[in-house]
């Protein structure tokens, strides 16, 4: 993951201070050309200091936690939201001029970057943020009491979730879980109301509409977009689940159905959303690739340092200058002793120039020898793009950000060990099911959870799905994209939706599903420019400096022009494709075939 450095983009709330605005909008002047550029000026001026203090709090807040550590990096995210949202509500002032296209793009942004607007009135504008935080509070502190003196996280859960091979265990934790989600449904109703308010005065239909406007085309384009993707991925995805269910029915028996949708709580997951937990019980037979990288880095005593300069190196062989020494100096590359910290992966660009971080407790893993070559991948991002004026500081739509360091992580092939002299020989590709049902538990697994996370929102938002018949809504949709189904009965008195942070929190989804698709699309592009012509799933851009170039020219973009002028430079394509993805797996579709022959496919 990346740092949400501009984070008023990522949780904010159009809710500071309604009528100040209205005062300072009745001082402004009038709106030309020339005050419009002048008042974009001073955004990004003001803008760029605090997210710069804000970083800075964040960095310390994370490296260290304590309560006041908490409360400085509140106070400091508190004061870019505020701001952000000043600037969003005083764009509009200039809405009717005809103005050059880099003064209306930057106001565009400003305008976009809400994801909840809060109406005018400042009462229900005060309930918007109450209920805001009431939400996700509500989930933050979500339990699940099995006994009255023992009761569970979501850590622990998720725990269960993942290991657990005993239905009756998963089943009660994943209801018990899910309870939390029916006493936030009449906040949510309300939520719903308010933020559909605040987004058609800011000129939307809803708040939905709002969210899909972010994408350079009509909300009615976008939604046509991703239905699109869908039908190309959807093949695979229905091979994969005809496979898993019948692996799981092996395991579970008649709790499994042999042609309907498979029950949510076996998947290893709360959400059945990524399905990776499940590989042991559904590993081809002869699945070893033969190699072990966690094995290979701790017989040769490799350290964190090491970890990250591997993945520096492969930057570097790709033509990028090497990391600043700050990065060597402030990053923190291991979980310290004597404090609290945030051990969760991240990168950050503190100044928005070239202070680029990494923070991450490394393990001697494979894992998170993957991982830090994905954080680096944001951290080139950010300095490619910090080159462009302050609005265009970031990635071409926020499915990007996530895809290119994806993209650098799939290029983490056997081939790329041998060339690092981590291994002897790169195995047969016979032996590469094994590593591509793993993957594809992952990321193929994802793609509809990822799609109806916000097919849903946008329907509650328009108000095609109404209070009635939230929860009934909700598992058809479920149904439809991912063939999963519950086990239990679930009435309107519970919410399941909320029972899943992003729901519960207001954060868009669209943009995981975008980067799922994105990545086997650039990976796609530069493996052909790399001139690899093998398998997509042994090509490395390892060492590769025409693809370098590519990749460079498309991260220097930033967000400053749309989205497919973005995807243009470095796949030679305007449209997203999912048919990379498509072309990755096509071994493992070919083995999926052979598996799923005379069984049940479908639900
Ligand atoms: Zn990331």
């Amino acid at each position: 993951m990346r740092l949400l450095a501009r984070a008023f983009i990522a949780c904010t709330l159009a809710a500071a201070g309604a009528a100040e605005m209205d005062a300072q909008a009745a001082n402004a002047p009038p709106p030309t050309p020339e005050t419009a550029k002048a008042f974009v000026d001073e955004a990004e001026k003001t803008l760029l200091e605090l997210w710069i203090n804000q970083s800075r709090a964040d960095w310390v807040k994370s490296t260290y936690i304590t309560e006041d550590t908490e409360i400085l990096s509140a106070h400091a995210a508190d004061k870019s939201i505020t701001a952000g949202v000043r600037y969003a509500k005083q764009a509009t002032r200039f809405d009717k001029l005809a103005l050059p296209d880099e003064t209306a793009r930057k106001l565009k942004l400003l305008k976009l970057s809400l994801t909840l607007a809060a109406p005018s009135d400042p009462a229900e504008s005060a309930e918007l943020t109450r209920i805001a935080a009431a939400m996700e509070g509500a989930y933050g502190k979500g339990k699940y009491c099995p006994t009255r003196d023992r009761c569970l996280d979501l850590e622990d859960i998720t725990k269960i979730m993942a290991t657990s091979r005993d239905a009756k265990e998963l089943l009660d934790v994943w209801a018990g879980w899910h309870a939390i989600g029916g006493p936030i449904k009449k906040d949510f109703v309300r939520y719903v109301e308010l933020a559909n308010k605040g987004a058609r005065e800011l000129g939307f239909k809803d708040t939905g509409a709002m969210w899909r406007s972010k994408y350079d085309m009509t909300p009615e384009a976008f939604a046509a977009e991703l239905d699109r993707l869908w039908e190309q991925v959807r093949p695979l995805y229905v091979s994969l689940h005809a496979y898993v269910r019948w692996k799981l029915r092996e395991k579970y028996g008649d709790a499994v159905p042999a042609n309907g949708p498979i029950p949510a709580h076996l998947l290893g997951n709360m959400w059945a959303q990524t399905w990776d937990n499940v590989y042991p019980l559904v590993a081809p037979k002869d699945a070893d690739p033969g190699f072990d990288l966690t094995q290979i880095l701790k017989s040769r005593k490799t350290d964190p340092l090491q970890m990250v300069r591997y993945g520096e190196g492969f930057f570097s062989s790709l033509g990028f200058d090497p990391l600043p020494k700050t990065f060597w100096e402030r990053s923190m590359f291991t979980k310290p002793k004597d404090r609290e910290v945030v051990c969760h992966a991240s990168a950050w660009d503190v100044d928005f120039v070239d202070d680029l971080r990494i923070k991450m407790c490394i393990d001697i893993t494979a894992e998170d020898f993957t991982t830090i070559h994905h954080e680096l991948g944001h951290n080139y991002y950010q300095r490619a793009y910090d080159r462009q004026p302050v609005l265009f500081r970031d990635s071409a739509n926020d499915g990007f950000h996530e895809a290119v360091g994806d993209t650098i992580a799939l290029s983490v092939t056997p081939e790329y060990l041998v060339r690092l002299g981590l291994l002897d020989k790169a195995p047969e590709t016979s032996k590469d099911i094994g590593l591509l049902l793993g993957k594809a538990l992952e990321k193929v697994a994802f793609l509809p959870f990822g799609l109806l996370i916000d097919q849903y929102r946008w329907k509650v938002f328009s108000g095609e799905i109404t209070p009635a018949d939230y929860n009934k809504a909700w598992w058809e949709l479920r149904r439809k994209y991912q063939g999963v189904a519950p086990s239990v009965p679930r009435g309107e008195d519970g919410f399941d939706p909320a029972a899943k942070y992003h729901v519960s929190a207001n954060v868009p989804y669209t943009r995981y599903f975008l980067a799922d698709i994105l990545q086997f699309q650039f990976h796609r592009a530069l493996a052909k420019t790399a001139g690899c012509s093998g398998p997509l799933n042994r090509c490395s851009i390892y060492g590769n400096k025409d693809a370098g170039r590519k990749l460079e020219q498309m991260l220097a973009m930033g967000c400053s022009k749309p989205w497919p002028d973005a995807l243009e430079a470095i796949t030679g394509q305007r449209q997203m494709d999912a048919t990379a993805i498509r072309d990755y797996f096509a071994p493992l579709q070919k083995w999926l075939d052979e598996q799923n022959k005379g069984k049940p496919v479908g639900w």
